[in-house]
């Protein structure tokens, strides 16, 4: 009944929640991937003794240390591909950044469940990544929190029926403040998430709202459903995960703590659903709902607008904002910086169609360079 997994980015905040999982329901952990041959990969290592074990740029010391685990272990920057390959497997692709692009059409052209928390597949690659699934014939289930409340919102409904998606927004720290206010904002304000533990990057575009234009365009690839029809609404409770409405006016919510290990597990069990120990107790909720102040947090629209530009325009503003928020976790840039960064850069790269991964590491190159001599100068 339980396939093989193959957890990529088994050391990071996704891959450890999801082997919390794969520990309760007894998945066979098939292979792990992480970036570098940590402690904490030994770790895991030595708890799963039938899992290969992938080591994405091991330092010589790594390589050596790791030596001991014999003919289990796949070194350099195909090892992820490779495994994602495996025949049957659920790949779990908690990668963080576009290197996790390959991995995702590695898993899908080999007809296997890609359970998918690498952003940057969907809003870097979506047209290549799309075409991965028809030509693989495998699955693609949405790890976020948001996506899978929409994916579970849609289980047994037809996609004509839809006439809105409405993804929520936690809002982040600066819910609430105005854009004069953002003005100095430091990073040590907004790394502080007020409902979801998350890694920087994401906690920064969670910040600025970048975070939801990408899900918004995720969302525009994964489900299909035009941009004009995707909404954002604020939500700080981070109870109501997304929301579905229905040509016929009937909305669904799907609804819980906010305990990333709820869609992970769904990921990999869909359609089924397997116990598990957490619960929720509705009578505890406070739900409210607010709409995005897109003056304070212009990151939003501008993503959304690369979005339905379409082509190379994601792929580009996310390679602008990785750089832009770097620059601003070391001071060099200020936090309203972000979104003008994304704007400029989005101007400057010739927009292009994407058909390969190679079209989307040139554009990835092309807008990282220009949005680094956008804040050079800006210096
Ligand atoms: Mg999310």
């Amino acid at each position: 009944m339980t396939r093989p997994l193959v957890v990529l980015g088994a050391t990071g905040s996704i891959g450890r929640q999801v082997l919390d999982v794969a520990r309760r329901l007894d998945f066979p952990v098939a292979a792990v991937v992480a970036r570098h041959g940590s402690d904490a990969l030994a770790v895991i290592a030595d708890e799963f003794p039938d899992a290969a074990i992938g080591i994405a740029a091991p330092t010589g010391s790594e390589r050596e240390r790791f030596s001991a685990y014999g003919s289990r272990v796949r070194s350099g920057p195909d090892a992820s591909v490779e495994l994602a390959s495996m025949p049957g497997a659920i790949v779990v692709n908690g990668i963080v950044g576009v290197a996790g692009l390959r991995s995702s059409l590695a898993a899908l052209e080999a007809g296997n469940r890609l359970a998918l928390a690498n952003k940057e597949s969907l809003v870097a690659g979506g047209p290549v990544v799309l075409e991965a699934l028809r030509r693989g014939g495998g699955e693609l289930i949405p790890v976020d929190s948001e996506h899978s409340a929409v994916f579970q919102c849609l289980v047994g409904e037809e996609v004509e029926s839809v006439r809105r998606l409405v993804l929520t927004a936690s809002g982040g720290p600066f819910r609430g403040k105005t854009r004069e206010e953002l003005e100095n904002a430091s990073p040590a304000d907004a790394l502080h998430h007020p409902t979801w533990s998350m890694g920087s990057r994401i906690t920064i575009d969670s910040a600025s709202l970048a975070n939801k234009g990408f899900e918004v365009i995720e969302a525009h690839h994964l489900f299909g459903i035009p941009y004009a029809q995707i909404d954002v609404v604020v939500h700080p409770q981070s109870i109501v995960h997304s929301f579905v409405e229905f040509t016929d006016g009937s909305v669904k919510a799907q609804m819980g703590e906010p305990d990333m290990r709820i869609p992970i597990q769904y990921a990999l069990t869909h359609p089924q659903r397997f116990a598990a120990p957490t619960s929720s107790d509705p009578s505890t909720w406070t739900l409210t709902f607010d709409m995005p102040d897109r003056a304070a947090f212009p990151a939003l629209d501008i993503i959304i607008e690369a979005g339905m530009r379409g082509g190379s325009a994601p792929a580009t503003v996310n390679a602008a904002d990785e750089i832009a928020v770097g620059a601003f976790l070391t001071g060099r840039l200020g936090f309203l910086g972000i979104a003008s960064i994304l704007e400029q850069t989005m101007e400057r790269v010739p927009q292009v169609k994407l058909t390969s991964v190679e079209d989307v590491a040139y554009v990835d190159q092309e807008a990282r360079s220009v949005a680094s001599s956008l804040i050079g100068g800006a210096c």
